[in-house]
């Protein structure tokens, strides 16, 4: 999809128009020694500078408390905002056009669809598979991490997910979602996903 692409590129000309220098100081007053910006740590109490701003790199450091990373992070760490949030609000400050999202067309949407369905079949095997569950307790998966992140077991079948779903939707659909796989000779659907723990990706 062209829209992943677009986002790269938009995220990589953040990257390179946002000054690290300009962003740290509204938190901290900087001076310039050698080829560093130095400064008192906003992350931390001091009383004098131990945090260090290289503009070339575009990195900072704290040699007391220990933080340091890029732009993005600092921002993050300073305001509090999630990846995209911080993306935009630096995109805003610097002038860098924000591409729009283009809402998905409806195979797409389908797709969203299935894979939703089946993080729902995946979740319900797990609840009812005495195996997975025992396995994820031995790895110490606590419940709450589990719901959290929606985990659920494929089961050793080859047409369990694939019968499940195909009352609501096409097979063709399945495929396309990555859930189910096709063989080459007998040209028969069937589950990719089998007898593994599922972690869906949002
Ligand atoms: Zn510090």
């Amino acid at each position: 999809m062209g829209t992943r692409q677009s986002w790269d590129r938009f995220t990589q000309a953040v990257r390179e128009a946002v000054d690290i220098v300009d962003l740290a100081s509204e938190y901290t007053k900087l001076e310039k020694r050698g080829k560093r910006w130095q400064g008192l740590c906003p992350f931390h109490q001091e009383k004098t500078p131990s945090f260090s701003v290289d503009a070339d790199r575009g990195l900072y450091h704290c040699f007391g408390c220990g933080v340091g990373g890029d732009a993005f992070k600092l921002h993050m760490e300073l305001t509090g905002e999630d990846f995209p949030t911080a993306l935009e609000t630096l995109a805003r400050r610097y002038g860098i056009p924000i591409p729009e999202r283009r809402a998905p067309d409806e195979g797409e949407r389908r797709v969203i669809e299935a894979l939703d369905a089946a993080a729902v079949f995946f979740r319900r095997q797990l609840e009812s598979s005495a195996w997975a569950r025992r396995y994820l307790e031995r790895r110490r998966v606590s419940t709450e991490l589990i719901e959290r992140f929606g985990l659920g077991y494929a089961p050793d079948d080859w047409r369990q997910l694939l019968e499940a779903l195909t009352p609501r939707f096409e097979v063709d659909v399945l495929e396309e979602a990555g859930l189910v796989a096709r063989s080459q000779r007998a040209d028969r659907p069937y589950d990719r996903f089998r007898n593994r723990l599922v972690f869906p990706i949002h």
